[in-house]
């Protein structure tokens, strides 16, 4: 496989069998856009590209892990710069199978130039087989252009996932935004991942515009939810969340609980069209 396609530790992604392509690592976004910036622990992509810096001979291909380096060596090196890997454009052709892909997750795709993005979405275009996920905290980015490629070319094949960090004013904005987007009246399925860091939102009437939601906290390499001094996560806001889900009167809302939040009986569910995928998968169909 490809040094840009690899597997994921991600609980909602394994559970369909997906892979991540790198095609876009690094993120520039402010505390502003991204809560989790502001907090020490810094966020799971920034951890993942400090572990995975390369410090060693392996800038040569006389290091076994040379393939795998060679990703981080040029991602990651710059203090995870948003880095746009044009050597991974190929790497879906190369796919033998149709899989569920998770794009871009080693960072914010929205920090790349526009013209890389659309070289990004262009490569989805063109592979039809698989049928593509993507996240991110900064969906305000998304221009007309890439609206119009989008609805042209990748609803049903497409999820287009808004992470949204807790702070009430933020996660409304960015429902009122995407309501306003060329893209909210085209059929494309969307998805949230929430991860309730700040405050639990006090308008929940949003929810109806997603197809699924993951319900996470920022967790530690333990699964523990951090951090708890003042100003971030609580418990007791991560049960407001899962109240707000308990009321659901939508049982097709498709929800995934990650780790470090509280079960109440909830049923672990993903998409049923990321299920097939992964079914086809497992079976080596
Ligand atoms: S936007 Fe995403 S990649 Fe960027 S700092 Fe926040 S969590 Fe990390």
């Amino acid at each position: 496989m490809s040094q840009y396609m690899m597997g994921t530790q991600i609980p909602y992604l394994r559970a369909c069998n997906a892979l991540r392509w790198e095609v876009g690592t690094g993120c520039s976004n402010t505390p502003d856009v991204c809560a989790v910036k502001a907090t020490e622990a810094g966020c799971w992509a920034e951890k993942l590209a400090r572990e995975k810096v390369c410090k060693g001979p392996c800038r040569t291909t006389a290091c076994p892990n040379h393939e795998e380096h060679e990703l981080y060596c040029t991602g990651y090196r710059n203090a995870f710069a948003p880095t746009f890997h044009r050597d991974a454009l190929p790497a879906l052709k190369r796919l033998r199978r149709p899989r569920n892909i998770a794009v871009g997750f080693g960072g914010d795709f929205t920090c790349l130039p526009v013209e890389d993005r659309m070289r990004m979405w262009e490569a989805m275009v063109e592979d039809e087989r698989h049928l593509y996920i993507t996240l991110t905290k900064a969906p305000e980015r998304l221009t007309r252009q890439e609206e119009d490629l989008i609805i042209e070319h990748l609803v049903g094949r497409l999820w287009f996932g808004v992470s949204l960090t807790g702070d009430a004013e933020r996660t409304e904005s960015i429902a009122h935004m995407m309501a306003e987007k060329h893209l909210y009246l085209s059929g494309l399925d969307y998805w949230a991942s929430v991860e309730p860091i700040l405050e639990p939102p006090t308008d929940y009437s949003y929810r109806h515009d997603y197809s699924f939601v993951v319900l996470g906290a920022l967790t530690d390499g333990k699964g523990r939810v951090v951090p708890v001094e003042e100003g971030g996560s609580k418990p007791e806001d991560i049960e407001a969340w899962v109240e707000w889900l308990d009321l659901g009167d939508y049982p097709e809302l498709a929800i995934c609980l990650k780790r470090g939040v509280p079960k109440r009986g909830h049923v672990n569910t993903i998409p049923q069209e990321w299920l097939v995928r992964a079914k086809d998968v497992s079976e080596g169909r």
